[in-house]
């Protein structure tokens, strides 16, 4: 008989979602003549199309495909060179210099985010925020290692800062970031490399949002803070930034810079274990992808792109208009699609979110399924229509 990984016994039914939809197909049968007045702002998934230079792309890969002089079979794990380099010259125009050698092309930043933690043994002290993309809490405790929380509140903005009395080793952190939509500044993620440096930790930083950063002062890349490559692995993706979420391409920076010792004092670099990982267990993001993903990189493809962004922008500053005019506290909307609230009245997460259905048929994220510090606040996203997001927001400021 196999012995079973039981910490799969210690991973928390992935709830949230299909509750949601429970309550929401409960409402819908319950209530057959409002059924069709529904508008969800709880998904995070992006509703506009794939660009033109994506869809070009990958019109032209294909037809490369058809041909034996251009047909590509296998290509390199970690990407091709043209993809490796169209991402690390996306950087440079953002003011980061990353080497295109570190850069690792892969189908999803979930997928790395998970599977990064096979680089790192199980007694490390590792640090999350709660509240949280679920997946960094769910894949450490697959692998049975313990987690550290810190708490993000309105006091600290949803911004957990270095705390000195707690020595960590592996550090987790997302700006923009989903659920709060907030966003670190320089000096905050300087804290943040200095903390790692002075006590040989490594950052685990997510910026699947860095494109829908508005301010031009506040960091896209954690490599924007001086020292970031001898502490930091970054995770990107065109997920958000170009609708990929069905399309799937993702990079992830392991700079060369980054090597440990180990316990009989040898040395290991993190970018040499990432490569031999990925060479064993991957075999690649299909070169048609990855092709129309280096046309999104270009600076025509990314305006294209950036418009999209403004489009969902819109709908996350009629949300934000309206919580200001409730004197609603809120983070987010300005640079991510996120925002999230405090329950008006006291209300707890999921009351709110069955008042909000009963009432006005808006259906949105319950803060507690990212975590205890999301109790008493809420999620909604800008991904939906202009017209479904102002209709929505006019009904919660009668509401309220
Ligand atoms: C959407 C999202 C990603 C992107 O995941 P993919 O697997 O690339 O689609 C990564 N991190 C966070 C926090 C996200 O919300």
């Amino acid at each position: 008989m196999p012995k079973l990984n039981e910490n799969y016994l210690n991973v928390q039914d992935s709830y949230l979602f299909a509750e949601i939809a429970r309550r929401v197909k409960a409402y819908e049968e319950n209530h057959p003549d409002k059924a069709g007045s529904i508008i969800r702002l709880g998904i995070g998934d992006v509703t506009r199309p794939l660009t033109k230079s994506a869809v070009e792309g990958l019109h032209k890969a294909v037809d490369e495909q058809t041909v034996s002089e251009t047909f590509k079979g296998y290509g390199p794990e970690q990407g091709y060179e043209f993809a490796r380099k169209a991402v690390a010259d996306y950087y440079a125009r953002n003011g980061v210099s990353v080497d295109a050698d570190d850069v690792f092309i892969s189908d999803g930043a979930k997928s790395d985010t998970g599977n990064i933690t096979e680089l790192f043994a199980q007694d490390n002290v590792i640090l999350v925020p709660d509240p949280v993309y679920p997946v960094y809490v769910d894949t450490n405790t697959m692998d049975g290692k313990k987690i550290i929380y810190m708490n993000g509140t309105e006091e600290n903005d949803f911004l957990p800062m270095p705390d000195n009395n707690v020595k960590a080793d592996i550090i987790y952190l997302c700006s923009p970031n989903n659920p709060t939509g907030a966003c670190y500044n320089k000096e905050q993620l300087k804290a943040w490399v200095d903390y790692a440096l002075a006590n040989e930790a490594v950052i685990l930083f997510d910026s699947a949002y860095e494109a829908f950063v508005s301010e031009p002062e506040l960091p896209r890349s954690i490599y924007a803070v001086e020292g970031a490559k001898k502490c930091a692995i970054e995770f990107c993706s065109l997920s958000k930034t170009a609708g990929f979420t069905g399309t799937r391409f993702s990079y992830t920076v392991v700079p060369k810079e980054l090597v440990f010792a180990t316990s009989d004092g040898k040395e290991l670099s993190l970018h040499d274990m990432w490569n031999r990982r990925q060479s064993t267990k991957f075999n690649g993001t299909p070169y048609i992808i990855q092709y129309a993903a280096a046309q999104v990189f270009t600076e025509q493809g990314m305006s294209e792109c950036m418009e999209n962004i403004s489009y969902y922008m819109e709908n996350a500053r009629v949300i934000a208009e309206t919580l200001r005019k409730k004197n609603i506290p809120f983070t987010g909307g300005v640079n991510s699609p996120y925002i999230w609230f405090k329950c008006p009245n006291g209300m707890e997460s999921w009351e709110l979110f069955d008042h909000l259905l009963e009432n006005i048929q808006v259906v949105g994220t319950p803060g507690a399924g990212f975590g205890v510090n999301g109790k008493n606040y809420f999620r909604l996203t800008s991904f939906g229509t202009h017209e479904k997001t102002k209709e929505a927001m006019e009904r919660f400021d009668k509401l309220f």
